[in-house]
């Protein structure tokens, strides 16, 4: 197997093909090898699983998934690493690469295709640019037990932060509503090439079976957690009067009232539990239930 990590090898085999990095989609591959191991272990992968990478660039991370998983399904942008994929994975018989765009696919047909039997998870290192909307599609695809995933530090902070914490944002929510996650690890700047300006940091979530909470209505329960923090640094009852006008300045403190908050109290400091118990009661008002 062709050792991708190391830079005297890739520096020719990409050089063979006229490669140049592109900034534009997110190319910063990876150039210590103990990463994607560390990566692939982590995130459980064994022959029991089905495993969804986006973005392979030369394949290290698809190498040491394809060593282990049932199967691989990768997808990849930039159709000029079509040759040099040939080379690093080819041989694995357990790997498909679909070149096209992760963010036009249907997730869950994807995967009910292509894992059949197999348990669904998501790995990959991925291109900073699009982590928000790349997240986003996974975890509302619903269908991976986990997803494990190399982001800039600062945004594996904020999809693990608790509430109060300057890093807690509508991200956070979002992200904890899906899944349970967990940092794993750092990975300093040094372990790519062209080296990024950020630290970055592999963060797994675990995906919720079912929810803890009570959510009579998922979109009013989104909504609630857009408006609070859509001012940050107003207080609760003008967040919820901005986001919905219908109830008013007035309705929204009788909900928080009603709710047993103070109307004053910051979206910031309240979890999830009391973002559903606030978002409940919209519902319920708003429907006359
Ligand atoms: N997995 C490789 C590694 O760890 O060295 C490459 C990771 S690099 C950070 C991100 C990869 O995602 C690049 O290969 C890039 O071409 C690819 N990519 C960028 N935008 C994409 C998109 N919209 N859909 C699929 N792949 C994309």
């Amino acid at each position: 197997m062709i050792d991708v990590c190391n830079i005297q090898v890739m520096k020719p085999l990409l050089a063979e093909h006229g490669f140049h990095f592109s900034k534009a989609k997110g190319q910063n591959f990876l150039i210590a090898s103990w990463v994607p191991q560390q990566i692939a272990e982590d995130a459980g992968v064994d022959e029991t699983a089905g495993v969804l990478e986006i973005g392979p660039g030369i394949g290290p991370l698809t190498q040491q998934l394809a060593l282990r998983a049932g199967k691989v399904c990768a997808v990849e942008l930039d159709f000029r690493l079509k040759p040099i994929l040939a080379q690093t994975v080819g041989e694995f018989s357990n790997l498909e690469i679909l070149w096209d765009d992760v963010l036009k696919q249907d997730i869950p047909a994807l995967v009910k295709e292509k894992f059949a039997g197999l348990r669904p998870m998501a790995c990959a290192n991925l291109p900073y640019y699009i982590t928000s909307p790349i997240l986003t599609a996974l975890l509302e695809a619903e269908c991976f037990e986990s997803v494990t995933v190399m982001v800039q530090k600062e945004v594996a902070q904020r999809i693990a932060a608790k509430p109060g914490t300057a890093d807690y944002s509508a991200f956070t929510i979002f992200c904890q509503y899906y899944a349970e996650p967990e940092i794993l690890f750092d990975v300093p700047a040094g372990c790519f090439m062209p080296a990024p300006k950020v630290t970055s940091a592999v963060i797994t979530l675990r995906t919720r079976k079912e929810l803890p909470w009570q959510i009579d209505d998922k979109d009013t329960f989104f909504r609630t957690v857009r408006a609070s923090f859509a001012m940050r640094r107003k207080t609760l009852q003008n967040g919820l009067a901005s986001g919905f006008p219908e109830l008013g300045k007035a309705g929204a403190g009788e909900v928080l009232t009603e709710c047993g908050f103070d109307p004053g109290v910051r979206g910031e400091k309240l979890g999830i539990e009391e973002f559903a118990t606030i978002a409940n009661a919209i519902y319920r008002r708003k429907n006359h239930v």
